[in-house]
């Protein structure tokens, strides 16, 4: 049986709604991202904008189903001190960051929620947000998932990729196709530029399909010139339909799995 309000949106629901909700079939989505500059022709939002449509696109093909997925309220500022060279960019500090999510599950937790997964759109969260689940495993006794979604697609990236490698990093071929598929009224594909990234050294590649092994902290500012790493010029909305449906079915399929663990599987006693 479905659940009753078919509605995706965490923060559109009622207390009432929310506490009737049954715990072991709802799982509760926390997009996460960042406001910072993605060159001259994309909006600043973007990490942010295509974690929560991926996770809201997860959570429609949810709305038939016996089990229910919530987008929680995206949290739009991520860590990004690497853009502050730039206008435009919001950063938080790594503590306050880890905070904002710690916060929001220790809130849900009480309330006897404890399947969460945190959908990351923003390369600069993900060691963050590695580090704050091991701590919140710690604390709160919960395993929390974290995922960035780009690395549940790898093989979409290669096979689609017409760039060399280094040109999947920021405001690249990648989140360029997306944006055009996603909402191409906002993007100034008149002012992208191709700016490949020049690696400190050569196990440093930066790279959605295959990055080095060895990480040096960014300074976009120093490293660029418009705030690209990548290829924007060879997006397109048609690659960015493949992203997006591609992460979609990698994600729900991991979601199914999710479901598929007990209680005591994610929380301890
Ligand atoms: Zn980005």
């Amino acid at each position: 049986m479905a659940q009753g309000n078919q509605q995706i949106h965490y923060w559109k629901l009622s207390w009432k709604e929310i506490a009737a909700l049954d715990r072991d079939s709802t799982l509760i989505i926390i997009p996460t991202g960042a406001i910072e500059q993605h060159g001259p022709h994309l909006p600043v939002d973007t990490d942010i904008f295509n974690a929560t449509a991926i996770s809201e696109g997860i959570a429609e093909q949810y709305k038939s189903s016996k089990n229910r997925v919530l987008v929680a309220p995206p949290i739009w500022w991520g860590t990004s001190p690497h853009h502050l060279g730039f206008p435009g960019t919001l950063s938080l500090r790594n503590e306050t960051f880890a905070q904002i999510i710690t916060e929001t599950i220790s809130s849900l937790l009480p309330h006897g929620f404890y399947r969460f997964l945190l959908i990351n759109g923003h390369g600069g969260n993900a060691g963050n947000l590695t580090a704050t689940v091991s701590q919140i495993k710690q604390d709160y006794a919960l395993s929390v998932p974290t995922l960035s979604y780009w690395t549940m697609i790898k093989q979409t990236l290669i096979d689609i990729g017409t760039s060399p490698l280094g040109g999947m990093g920021h405001a690249c071929e990648m989140e360029t196709s997306l944006a055009l598929h996603l909402r191409p009224d906002l993007v100034r594909m008149d002012l992208a530029i191709a700016e490949m990234p020049t690696e400190m050294t050569s196990w440093s590649c930066i790279d959605f399909r295959a990055g080095g092994p060895v990480g040096i902290a960014l300074d976009f500012k120093r490293d660029s010139k418009h705030g690209i790493m990548g290829d924007p010029t060879v997006a397109t909305a048609e690659k960015g339909k493949r992203i997006y449906e591609d992460a979609k079915k990698a994600i729900h399929s991991c979601i199914e799995e999710l479901f598929a663990l007990k209680k005591s599987q994610l929380l301890r006693d």
